[in-house]
């Protein structure tokens, strides 16, 4: 190849390689999530929305927004940290694990007995919970006990009842992850709609160090964008632009702030939606096409 067309080849390559970079640095949306359509493609209209906001779901949430049968209403994808503690009349949705003693968030019920399962068939092992919901109280004692290893009351997602501590029998704690079980859910959890809320690169994000057996909760397709992106919970809501819609594993996404009349908006079709608050004052809503 003659000298003048290796220099041309290679000025193209690097100005491809810049104008790649500038695209990323200047694209306002994080590479995991596609903006759909003009802003979908998708009609969308409005709904109300009852009461909304974090701090008001007292009680049992309603089954309904709108009273659209296709419209589920849960709690899987508040953020709780020391950033967003949760409000102080917060009351999680709890129902009892397969009438077990263990209380867990309804929306991650079946879930988690998905997961369980399979664990028990891939691995041999079965899996226990060791600690699932926590009232304030427990919490605040844990907290006064060491700091280091439990958040301050308020700041815990077990107070939710969608962190689960898991093991198996011998392999508890940081052990969890030496055992089969505990590889496979840390690698397969999302499959589940659950994900490693402290993964070991998230300790900037989620200020916690890595815990191998506290799952977390999400839902699809969240738990699967997260895992493949290798994201914390923290980086992941904060890659919605609020009100935008997006496209992904065959859903569309979008993280809204209610309008001046307490409103959100929903796709004028779809076959079914999970609205959830994110205890930031937004919602998710997570829409199957
Ligand atoms: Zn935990």
């Amino acid at each position: 190849m003659k000298k003048k067309t290796k220099v041309v080849i290679l000025t193209l390559s690097c100005l491809l390689a810049v104008a790649l970079a500038v695209g990323v640095l200047l694209g306002r949306n994080p590479h995991w999530l596609y903006i759909a359509g003009e802003t979908l493609g998708v009609r969308c209209r409005k709904v109300a929305v009852k009461e909304a906001g974090p701090g008001k779901t007292e009680g049992r949430i309603p089954t309904a927004w709108g009273e659209d049968p296709r419209v589920t209403l849960d709690q899987s994808l508040l953020l709780v940290n020391e950033g967003y503690p949760l409000p102080e009349d917060f009351s999680p949705a709890l129902t009892f694990y397969r009438d077990t003693e263990v209380p867990i968030n309804e929306c991650a019920e079946e879930a988690y007995g998905r997961l369980s399962e399979a664990v028990e068939k891939e691995t041999g092992s079965r899996l226990f919970v060791s600690s699932s919901f926590r009232e304030e109280e427990e919490q605040k004692e844990l907290y006064e006990k060491d700091p280091s290893t439990a958040n301050r009351p308020g700041a815990s997602e077990h107070q939710t009842g969608l962190g689960l501590d898991v093991y198996v029998r011998y392999y508890a704690g940081f052990g969890f992850i030496k055992s089969e079980a505990g590889r496979f859910v840390n690698s397969h959890c999302w499959e589940y709609g659950f994900i490693i809320r402290y993964p070991s690169f998230g300790k900037k994000e989620t200020g916690m160090k890595y815990e191998p057996w506290h799952i977390r909760y999400v839902g699809e397709p969240h738990a699967k964008i997260i895992y493949n992106n290798r994201l914390t919970l923290e980086e992941y809501l904060a890659g919605f632009e609020p009100g935008v819609w997006y496209e992904a594993e065959g859903y569309l996404l979008s993280r809204q702030e209610p309008d001046g009349e307490g409103r959100i908006f929903l796709p004028e079709e779809f076959s079914e939606a999970v609205i959830s608050p994110d205890n930031t004052g937004a919602f998710l809503v997570t829409v199957k096409k």
